[in-house]
């Protein structure tokens, strides 16, 4: 998913305060046209790779907005020359096929090489053939067509790539109507690219454009990757408005969305502690249980955990903050299905002080890298480990299973639990580390488990913990929302399992599906609260939340987990 943040900087060349856009994260699922032009689904990622100053008119990446220093040559060259063309502009807004057009004018007063130049044209075209803006596009792939024709002339494209090159320019003059030119740089493309092995696509794309020209790359590759999203990229394509107009629109709806947005209240407060059934679970650090190879590959200070004072404290805070249940982490799994091994006289001291808690480790790993469910080898391998674990610290109240990223219906897993079920000595908790429902808030079906798959999962397991959480949801409310229809979800579809609602209080910014202002220790239990509202009384399986993780909750978080859901000041 393409996910749009705004930032606001300072201008390199006037200093003027302004925003740009950047992004967090993007998809190529889009149709690639034969010109090379990816496209993402929704927001076009090419848009933010040249903007504007609105003062000044200076255009470039964001990075080059920020960074470039200028010297007083270029100043007056900008504002003599594109500062003026910004009051020509009949848009309010900057059309990113302008930002592109200035980026080139100034590329080119600075002199950088001549193949860039058609390629910043290139990319302004590309913007005008997303938003059918046809004058315009023909005219800068003419603009493109004489750069990228000079840089062949001056021996400034490498050998390996004239084919490549040639092609594009064939596709330019193919694009603007010029059917004569366009053949003859197709055949210079199938030339230059048959004498290189490896380049046997482009000759036939070349051919292909020749005789039977297509506008679209074929889609065939997509298919077999992402056969959930096919249904919605007809939907988006359709949605050819290019930002600009987008946000204009989004002005002339007059604050209404605003209003609704602030009046809305999905989430609820519930100080009187009526939801804390003081059997609440969390998910610990490594070095609680880890061996030495642990501590010296990550160079941690083992006195920090092998110390019986230390294990006490946090026996204390957790008991005090009722929790039951803890997941100390025991992965990654090798690749072979070991799981990873704890430091065995570590574990007794830990169990020493845990003795009132269920002290569950948290075993698993990345699927395809520690993680081979399918692998009749690797589950033996893994479920002996489990049970020499469970058998060398009886007093391990059981496992946790966390493989990520798990999608909906995988036959493996389920496999995997049952074999694990047969294996572990009776009496033993078999957690899992569930996935929480499909959401249209975040349309990704690895992450997610439908109805029947969690069900299955659940019949399987003494616990789940589902993940509540990534889920790149940009305003709290919406989360919340989120939170209190997946608590009636979960709590329905788990039956006689018990659950501990996954809530997240770590900070990770910047990685695209985890926005700290949103999903945080506030917005979740207002959405937990929400759901559980619904019932009149508590279902039965209910047992709280799991607090990913203890080492990002610091003070403030554990006084707002004690007054907003313990009840007690
Ligand atoms: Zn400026």
């Amino acid at each position: 998913m393409t996910i749009l943040g705004v930032e606001e900087i300072s201008c390199a060349c006037c200093g003027k305060p302004f925003e740009i856009s950047f992004l967090y994260s993007t998809n190529n699922l889009g149709q690639e046209g034969t010109d090379f032009h990816g496209r993402a689904l929704g927001f076009q990622p090419l848009y933010t790779e040249a903007q504007t100053c609105p003062s000044c008119g200076f255009s470039g990446s964001g990075d080059e907005l920020k960074n470039t220093k200028l010297d007083e040559y270029l100043k007056a060259f900008i504002d003599a020359e594109i500062r003026p063309l910004l009051k020509d502009l009949k848009e309010e807004m900057i059309p990113p096929w302008i930002s592109f057009e200035y980026a080139a004018r100034i590329a080119l007063w600075r002199g950088i090489p001549i193949n860039e130049i058609g390629h910043l044209y290139h990319m302004a075209a590309w913007c005008c053939d997303d938003c059918e803006e046809k004058e315009q596009e023909k005219r800068y792939r003419e603009k493109a067509i004489e750069p990228f024709e000079k840089a062949l002339q001056k021996n400034e494209i490498a050998k390996n790539e004239i084919g490549r090159h040639s092609y594009l320019i064939g596709e330019n003059y193919r694009r603007i109507g010029d059917r004569e030119k366009a053949v003859l740089w197709y055949d210079r493309a199938i030339e230059a690219a048959g004498q290189y092995p490896g380049q046997e696509r482009l000759v036939a794309l070349s051919i292909q454009q020749k005789t039977d020209p297509q506008e679209f790359m074929p889609r065939c590759k997509l298919n077999h990757a992402y056969p959930v999203m096919i249904p919605r990229l007809k939907i988006w394509q359709r949605q050819k408005r290019p930002l600009w107009r987008t946000i204009l629109l989004l002005c002339a709806v007059p604050g209404v969305l605003c209003l609704a947005y602030l009046v809305w209240s999905p989430g609820k407060f519930s100080p009187e502690g009526r939801y804390d059934l003081r059997t609440n679970g969390i998910w610990l650090q490594h070095g609680w249980l880890g061996d030495d190879s642990w501590f010296q590959r990550n160079r941690k200070n083992k006195s920090l955990f092998r110390n019986d004072r230390k294990i006490q404290s946090l026996a204390d805070l957790l008991g005090s903050h009722g929790v039951k249940y803890v997941f100390p982490h025991v992965c990654p799994a090798s690749p072979n299905g070991e799981i990873a091994p704890v430091d065995p006289v570590q574990t007794e001291r830990f169990l020493d002080h845990f003795g009132e808690f269920a002290v569950i480790p948290w075993v698993g790993g990345v699927l395809g890298v520690h993680c081979s469910p399918e692998s009749p080898q690797w589950r033996t391998n893994f479920v002996s480990s489990v049970v020499d674990l469970l058998q060398s610290h009886p007093r391990l109240a059981g496992v946790q299973v966390n493989i990520e990223p798990m999608s909906s219906g995988n036959p493996d897993f389920l496999i995997l639990l049952d074999e694990l079920r047969q294996a572990m000595p009776a009496g033993k908790i078999l957690s899992v580390a569930a996935y929480p429902p499909p959401t249209r808030w975040h349309p990704f079906p690895e992450g997610h488990w439908e109805e029947s798959y969690f069900k299955q999962v659940a019949q399987r397991a003494d616990q789940l913990a589902p993940m509540m959480y990534d889920t790149a949801i940009m305003l709290p409310k919406f989360y919340q929302h989120l939170m209190s229809g997946w608590t009636s979800e979960v709590l329905n579809w788990a039956g006689n399992t018990q659950v501990l609602l996954g809530i997240p209080v770590y900070d990770d910014a910047g990685v695209g599906y985890h926005f700290p202002h949103v999903e945080n220790l506030q917005n979740a239990l207002a959405g937990i609260h929400a759901g559980l509202s619904k019932y009149k009384t508590l279902p039965k399986n209910y047992a709280g939340i799991a607090i990913y993780c203890e080492w990002e909750m610091d003070l403030q978080e554990w006084n707002y987990l004690k007054e907003e859901f313990a009840g007690t000041q």
